[in-house]
């Protein structure tokens, strides 16, 4: 089979691979759509996880399953599934602790481009079949549903982990997709004021529709400063950390009553250490929470998010920028994740075998 893939640090291509094979608990798909995502970019061009040669890449994907394992009890070939980018273990002793995203040690559960191969394959290998696919609802969109894979759970998360509450006031730092659907979460959870941090104009425009009702530009200075002068120095309750580098967590614990929480769903790469400002802490005692987490995934969470598509309380075509068309259009979709015009939200690429 054709696949895209990591070649090694810096560099991508098509190979051709064996088709996986199929466990007894597993699943093989193939791709419907697919998006690339900035932790691609990431993988390939700054070397994120470490060196990688002739991995297929890609874990966001709505596909068809093709086999299944013969102790695969909810799903046969011909189903249409929803297939989360983290695929846990869920025997696993971190899954039955609550925290089947680190299922055999931390960030376990991201397998796809980064153990294995990914989902821009024309097959692909999905563990744990009846614990990690979920059916595509009927009447919602393969592109649409494609969000659900990554940038839903991943932004929402950021709500959880903040845990955003009714009326909260809320910043969230970064409104690319992934802050874009932090957005969206904060405003489902009942946030009140949400400010929200970005620059590009398509990303502003959105972050309004998603229900920010205020912009920051961080490039008008500092941002802790223009949330402050927002909130008459108050602060806000909660942050959600989507976007800018490792400062932000400072900028974040900055811009924070006390007794609120940060909830980070950014991936930091670069430097070793993240700084935690003194003061602004409160000296050690200002009960501000730092959590940062992988998003949870598994069959019924998919279901559950499937179903805000369902019931339109959620539109996640609004992310969806850009649609290529056929499989060989994966490199094209990518290459434009990495270059990320400023008009570019998200690549889409869809599938008709
Ligand atoms: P994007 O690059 O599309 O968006 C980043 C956002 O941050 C943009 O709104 C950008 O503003 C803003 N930004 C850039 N620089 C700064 C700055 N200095 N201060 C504040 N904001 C800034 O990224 P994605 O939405 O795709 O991903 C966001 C993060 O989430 C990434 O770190 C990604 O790796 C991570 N991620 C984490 C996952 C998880 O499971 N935890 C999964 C997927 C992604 P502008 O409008 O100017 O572009
Ligand atoms: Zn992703």
């Amino acid at each position: 089979m054709k696949g895209y893939a990591m070649l090694g640090i810096g560099k991508t291509g098509w190979i051709e691979k064996e088709r996986p094979a199929c466990g007894p608990l597993d699943a093989i798909c193939r791709p419907i759509a697919v998006a690339p995502c900035t932790s691609d970019v990431h993988t390939v061009w700054e070397g994120a996880i470490g060196e990688r040669s002739d991995m297929i890449l890609g874990h966001e994907a709505v596909g068809e399953v093709v086999e299944v394992g013969n102790m695969v009890k909810d799903f046969k070939p011909g189903d249409k599934v929803l297939i989360p980018a983290i695929t846990p273990d869920w025997s696993s002793l971190e899954a039955q602790d609550g925290y089947p995203m680190h299922s055999g040690g931390m960030l376990g559960g991201w397998k796809f481009s980064n153990f294995k191969d990914g989902v821009f394959g024309e097959f692909f290998h999905v563990n744990d079949a009846d614990g990690n696919l979920a059916l595509l609802p009927d009447g919602v969109d393969p592109a649409d549903a494609c969000m659900l894979s990554d940038m839903v759970p991943t932004g929402f998360h950021g709500s959880e982990l903040a845990q955003v509450e009714f009326g909260d006031t809320v910043c969230v730092v970064g409104i690319g997709p992934v802050g874009l659907m932090g957005v969206a979460g904060a405003a489902l959870r009942g946030a009140s004021y949400i400010y929200a941090v970005g620059s590009r104009p398509d990303c502003v425009r959105i972050a309004k529709e998603y229900g920010a009702t205020d912009i920051i530009n961080y490039k008008d200075g500092d941002i802790a400063q223009q949330v402050l002068e927002k909130t008459n120095g108050r602060g806000v309750d909660k942050v959600i950390t989507a976007g800018g580098g490792t400062e932000v967590i400072e900028t974040a614990v900055k811009m924070l009553k006390p007794g609120g929480r940060i909830g980070n769903i950014n991936y930091f790469g670069g430097e070793d250490y993240l700084r935690i400002p003194r003061a602004e802490w409160g000296v050690g005692m200002g009960h501000k929470v730092i959590v940062g987490g992988l998003m949870p995934a598994g069959r019924l969470r998919m279901q559950k998010l499937a179903s805000l598509l369902v019931t339109k309380r959620l539109d996640t075509s609004k992310l969806l920028t850009h649609r290529f068309e056929g499989f060989d259009k994966i490199e094209e979709a990518l290459m434009l994740m990495k270059e990320k015009p400023s008009n570019l939200i998200k690549p889409v690429v869809l599938i008709n075998w």
